[in-house]
């Protein structure tokens, strides 16, 4: 393990060793993941309780708009252990660091295993993604609304540079720091434009890519974030930060699932506004690099892109092989109609899959309409056996959503709807 990050200037980190926990304990431990990046189980490392050789374990420092405000932030409750085969391996949960302001620095192991079991199943869904190596208990417990069962889950990622990362760098650094931050990004997900002239712009541009690839792919698959701070935003283009996410289910594009997005900020009609919106922060830290316009052009361009890359896949999902003049206007008939028949998102496309008759079509509506998503009474009720130290459902459920295309008979169950309830589904921050 390495640790390329600390090759940045000293203020976009602090050295910090994690916390110790009283009596680890597995909970989950994604095998595949271990074997492709080679990391050996070791239950201690993944407490916190012991470090791997090579590894520097470090807070990183980070800012962000919140909800649309600027504020200092940082990794208050994780830390990046290092690098394996060029993944960031971090631990979330690992105790207090410099940036904890009034948090305790550690996670409770309902929400660990909620970002467990939906961030894999969007790797399985095809949607960049951070993904989870392990959950373990600490034998600790952590004080919220209620005192918890505390956990610490070791998350995989490209990088965990976030447009906030940039933020700070602009906000607190000099331009050399921003450049340094740039030059490290490009070095790290865009080798290929290291060497160009115009590179910054090309990162830009590189970054709004990956962001309408991915904020389509969200909207494709009925997935809303609920916090899209820039801080959340990650220039790799993977998913970051499940706090309060949460899959659709009746169709309704003004869904809001997160208890604190009281103005539906972040909801699901809004976030590809959002992501652009974060894009136009990302594009300011670049200004001392990119003409004002120049960069306002690449801004705008992230709009061409997600309406390219969604129709394409709303095309997809509905089947329809061969591009046709009106086929827009039939696709946002068709969401209309599914809007006002309050019609489950996932399971309309399912059964248009599952009752297509050309066999062309077919294959190519059930490579794009996923049979199974982690739907909330599901992770719900996984997470509530799993806090009674029963992990079957979860396991059951971890397997299920391992191939969401496959339509296979164990996947029926699944696409139960929940039962109606007076009361909306709302998620909480996981903290
Ligand atoms: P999030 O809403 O999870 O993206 O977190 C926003 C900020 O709050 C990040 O800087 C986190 O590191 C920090 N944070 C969240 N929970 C805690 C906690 N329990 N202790 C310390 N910092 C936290
Ligand atoms: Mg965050």
């Amino acid at each position: 393990m390495q640790n390329s990050y600390t090759t940045l200037p000293e203020k976009f980190y602090t050295k910090q060793r994690p916390s110790p926990v009283r009596s680890p304990k597995l909970v989950i431990f994604n095998q595949s993941l271990a074997d492709f990046l080679d990391v050996p189980f070791d239950l201690e490392v993944f407490a916190g309780n012991a470090i791997p050789q090579g590894a520097e374990p470090i807070a990183q420092a980070y800012a962000g708009h919140q909800f649309g405000h600027f504020t200092m932030l940082g990794d208050g409750r994780a830390l990046l252990l290092g690098e394996q085969k060029g993944f960031d391996i971090q631990l979330k949960g690992s105790g207090r660091t410099k940036y904890s302001r009034d948090g305790d620095g550690r996670a409770a192991l309902g929400p660990m295993l909620r970002e467990y079991i939906i961030s894999e199943a969007m790797h399985a869904l095809g949607v960049p993604t951070t993904r989870s190596l392990a959950v373990v208990t600490t034998g600790e417990t952590v004080r919220r609304e209620r005192t918890l069962p505390g956990a610490v889950l070791t998350r995989v990622a490209s990088s965990h540079i976030r447009v906030g990362t940039f933020e700070f760098a602009a906000q607190f650094g000099t331009t050399e720091d921003v450049r340094a931050l740039a030059d490290y990004t490009i070095a790290r997900h865009f080798s290929g434009i290291a060497d160009r002239e115009n590179k910054y712009l090309l990162l830009l541009q590189e970054v709004v890519k990956r962001q309408a690839l991915l904020i389509a792919k969200w909207q494709l698959v009925g997935f809303i974030h609920g916090v899209m701070n820039t801080d959340n935003t990650a220039i790799s283009g993977e998913t970051i930060d499940y706090g309060p996410c949460a899959f659709m289910d009746i169709y309704d594009p003004a869904t809001v699932f997160s208890s604190i997005d009281t103005h539906g900020r972040y909801a699901y009609e809004n976030q590809p506004k959002a992501a652009a919106w974060n894009l136009a922060r990302f594009a300011e830290t670049l200004l001392p690099f990119i003409d004002v316009e120049v960069a306002q052009k690449a801004i705008a361009e992230f709009w061409v892109l997600y309406h390219e890359y969604w129709l394409a896949g709303m095309r997809a999902k509905l089947g329809m092989l061969e591009e046709q003049p009106g086929d827009e206007a039939r696709i946002h008939e068709f969401l209309a109609s599914m809007q006002q028949s309050q019609a489950d998102y996932t399971n309309t496309f399912r059964a248009l899959t599952l009752s297509e008759n050309r066999p062309q079509a077919k294959a190519l509506m059930q490579r794009h309409n996923p049979a199974i998503i982690p739907r909330n009474h599901l992770v719900e009720e996984a997470l509530h056996a799993a806090e009674h130290d029963d992990y079957r459902v979860m396991s059951e459920l971890l397997n299920a959503l391992r191939n969401p295309y496959a339509y296979t008979v164990q996947q029926e169950k699944y696409a139960q709807l929940p039962v109606p309830t007076a009361c909306r589904y709302r998620t909480f921050c996981g903290t």
